[in-house]
């Protein structure tokens, strides 16, 4: 009985299931620890590895429905494309909603970064196939967090995500701006005039209360979004500046205005069932959802180049060393940090092109051939790994040059050896023919 009693106050609104998993977090002195093995496991798993890689993250104050709004992205990019057109993703009245893990009462998660392990395929509106990496955050501006910790996996989850859904509470205030300063100081630096350092911005502002002025959606979210930006003759300069770049920075800026789900979530019993939701909250689900997911989802691209799931692994690497600094670092560091995964990620996609154009007819399982022929297709490799190595926008194109006369030189290298494992061949073929005319001759 007593037992049971326990049991019954420790019952708290919130599903206990599955969760995310943890690969970035915060520790007790403000350092972070990047899980490596775990966000190896789902980025450099096989069938992800190599795709193109979409990341939709949902980032703000704590306790404000991010995780239990990630299911719902989570039920639609699990739906059957039948589902999704019919409008039947949304699921079932009385299911629990399961996924990430979202809760009531005032126990709070393990400050941080989740990510969704299952791959989830995706084909974006023109057609390129994607893997959807979808990442919860923990630990935004909350109370008890330092401001240093909140920025960090704000600005994180910015810099890795190609749609940033920034979840607000009431309005766009001018405190929810201004935690945007670090990107707009950054996109000026990392801008050029064909690339926008980040892909798509939503501010989501949850719990809107005045339909009647603008409506729910993505309509009257947008003539919001638009007041907020408005720049005017007597705003303060630094007011003025990063209103006038949060566009410029972003290929998209975007707002939507979510209704409140209704009063029963408070209920200790709560586990997300549709049936105890407001109709208007899940008219806002089924707009906002396949929204994100048919038009604003795109492929994180960083400094001009589309990146793969792997790639996104080196940049989640790189990033969360720059930030465990004592204070955030400056747009220039995140510029540097940039520039020099750009080159690594050139250098190894070149790298990789030339060893498969030689081991494609010179490796060690293939026969031997002439040294004439191997130095042709040296040549076309060194080609064509120059070309992909080139294609890759670079920040600092000094250091490129160092990066591609070193690699020139690997290459001269590799042919060395190739001549001389191809050599190698010859001999053998010469002794297996020796050793079979011998035994011919001398039975
Ligand atoms: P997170 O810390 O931002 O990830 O918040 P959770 O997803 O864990 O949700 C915290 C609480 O907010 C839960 O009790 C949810 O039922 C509730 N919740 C979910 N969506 C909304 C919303 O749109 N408005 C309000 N007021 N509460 C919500
Ligand atoms: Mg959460």
């Amino acid at each position: 009985m007593k037992e049971n009693s326990t049991y019954a106050l420790c019952i708290m609104a919130g599903n206990e299931t599955d969760d995310g998993v943890q690969v970035l977090r915060v520790l007790d002195d403000h350092k972070y620890e990047l899980d490596e093995e775990k966000l190896r496991k789902i980025l450099l798993q096989p069938s992800v590895k190599d795709c193109p890689v979409a990341v939709v993250s949902v980032a703000g104050t704590y306790r404000t429905g991010k995780s239990f709004l990630l299911d719902f992205f989570l039920r639609y990019c699990k739906a059957t494309p039948y589902d999704r057109e019919n409008n039947k993703w949304l699921g079932s009245e009385n299911e629990t909603l399961e996924g990430f893990k979202w809760r009531g009462g005032s126990e709070k998660a393990t400050n941080g970064i989740q990510l969704w392990p299952e791959p989830i395929h995706m084909t974006l509106p023109s057609g390129k196939k994607v893997v959807v990496i979808l990442m919860d955050t923990q630990g935004t501006f909350d109370s008890q967090s330092t401001v240093k910790d909140c920025s960090t996996i704000f600005a994180l989850s910015t810099l890795l995500s190609s749609v940033q859904i920034y979840n607000i509470v009431g309005n766009i205030k001018e405190y929810d701006l201004q935690h945007l300063e670090l990107f707009t100081r950054y996109g000026i630096l990392a801008q050029d005039d064909n690339d926008t350092p980040f892909q798509v911005l939503q501010f989501l502002v949850r719990d809107w209360m005045s339909p009647y002025e603008h409506p729910y959606g993505v309509a009257g979210g947008n003539v919001l979004l638009d007041k907020r930006l408005e720049v005017h003759e007597n705003q303060h300069p630094d007011l003025r500046t990063l209103r006038e770049h949060i566009r410029s920075c972003f290929e998209k800026v975007t707002c939507f205005l979510m209704p409140h789900p209704g009063f029963s979530i408070a209920n200790p019993t709560f586990r997300g069932h549709l049936a105890d939701l407001q109709p208007e909250f899940k008219e806002g689900l089924k707009e906002l959802v396949p929204q994100i997911f048919e038009t604003y989802l795109t492929q994180r691209i960083i400094n001009g180049a589309e990146l793969k799931a792997r790639d996104l692994y080196d940049y989640f690497k790189t990033y969360t060393s720059i930030f465990s600094g004592n204070a955030l670092p400056e747009p220039v560091t995140i510029l540097q940090a940039t520039s020099a995964v750009t080159l690594v990620l050139a250098s190894r996609d070149a790298n990789e092109t030339y060893e498969k154009y030689m081991d494609d007819e010179f490796g060690t399982d293939k026969p031997s051939s002439t040294t004439g022929a191997l130095k042709d297709k040296h040549i076309i490799a060194i080609e064509t790994a120059t070309e992909i190595f080139n294609t890759k926008k670079q920040l600092d194109p000094e250091a490129a040059q160092k990066e591609l006369t070193r690699l020139r030189e690997d290459w001269a290298a590799r042919l060395l050896q190739f001549i001389a494992l191809n050599k190698a061949k010859v001999e053998s073929a010469i002794n297996k023919a020796k050793a079979k005319y011998d035994k011919i001759v001398y039975r």
